[in-house]
């Protein structure tokens, strides 16, 4: 039976001393996860641009001017080939972005080729569409998709407040299908979206609440994108982001915690205590979907300084 969490008992891990919080992750992790290995993926943006929706953090929106190119989606062996890279470079999983409210039906079938393309070539496949239907669901399970990401982003009642395009109800929706077709469940956050403490926390207990735990959580620390309404959002205290994780750590101690966005401008002892509180994976690679990220130079040097070891594929 799944522990229902309150409120109150997750405000007392997230509020508790950094050491005992700290510590209680550490210990959690080293039951379910090799505590040297760090899982590394990457994510193509496969769709870039124009996108319908309206988050205010987002590069992709069509609703703001921001420096970014806009891609049509790509051909099938662009795809191929990125996902051939990604594999030499050690990368065990490979995810797919695209910048749709929905995935059109008239894409569902290439999309499906896509994936089993990739799923042969020995990767594991996650996919970020968009909503999506019961059936579109299915088509994707079908395919031999392992992972769908779609995150809640934000606690529920801070969300309108970044997004108002589609409700914190549709996003649910989306997760349930996913869910039920059998998909494993890709689900986490941004964090420095202008929220609370409470919203934090608040995010994390929603998570606990959804009809299917995430296998996988990817915390995001927003990256700042001039022409979008987040643009100069004030900057989230680190310790913020490691509390989140440690948490996140203790109340789903069998998911992977994706250290995401963010990365490029944190130490190497951020890093650190990121991995300390129970984050075990990261997306190698200069770009995530359409923001620089940490490079595969730096984190090779970051993972021997730690002594962490990047899971192979
Ligand atoms: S986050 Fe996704 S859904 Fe929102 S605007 Fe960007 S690409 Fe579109």
């Amino acid at each position: 039976m799944l522990k229902q969490w309150t409120y109150v008992e997750v405000e007392q891990i997230y509020q508790q001393a950094m050491t005992e919080l700290v510590f209680q992750a550490q210990s959690i992790h080293r039951q379910h996860f090799n505590n040297h290995e760090i899982e590394p993926c990457v994510l193509l943006s496969i769709k870039t641009g124009a996108c319908p929706e309206d988050c205010k953090y987002c590069s992709q929106s069509g609703h703001y001017k921001t420096a970014l190119e806009k891609e049509k989606l790509l051909d099938k062996e662009a795809i191929l080939n990125k996902a051939r890279e990604a594999k030499e470079s050690g990368a065990k999983r490979f995810c797919m972005g695209a910048a749709w409210r929905s995935p059109p039906e008239k894409e569902m079938e290439n999309l499906q080729d896509i994936i089993k393309s990739v799923k042969a070539l020995g990767l594991e496949t996650c996919v970020t569409l968009g909503m999506l239907n019961a059936n579109q669901a299915k088509q994707l399970k079908d395919a031999g998709l392992d992972y769908y990401n779609h995150n809640l982003d934000t606690s529920k009642a801070h969300y309108p407040k970044v997004i108002t395009t589609r409700t914190y109800q549709d996003r649910i929706d989306t997760l349930n299908h996913v869910a039920n077709a059998g998909l494993k469940t890709c689900c986490g956050g941004i964090l420095g979206l202008g929220e609370t403490k409470e919203d934090r926390i608040n995010f994390l207990l929603e998570l606990s609440q959804l009809d299917k735990l995430p296998e996988s959580i990817p915390i995001n620390n927003l990256i700042r994108i001039a022409g979008t309404p987040l643009g100069d959002a004030k900057v989230i205290d680190n310790i913020e982001i490691v509390r989140v994780i440690a948490t996140a750590r203790i109340m789903f101690p069998q998911a992977m915690i994706r250290l995401s966005a963010g990365r490029k401008n944190m130490s190497d002892e951020m890093h650190a205590m990121c991995f300390m509180a129970g984050a075990n994976s990261i997306f190698l690679g200069d770009k995530l979907l359409t923001a620089e990220n940490a490079g595969d130079n730096r984190d090779q040097l970051l993972m021997a300084k730690l002594g962490l070891s990047l899971e192979t594929a």
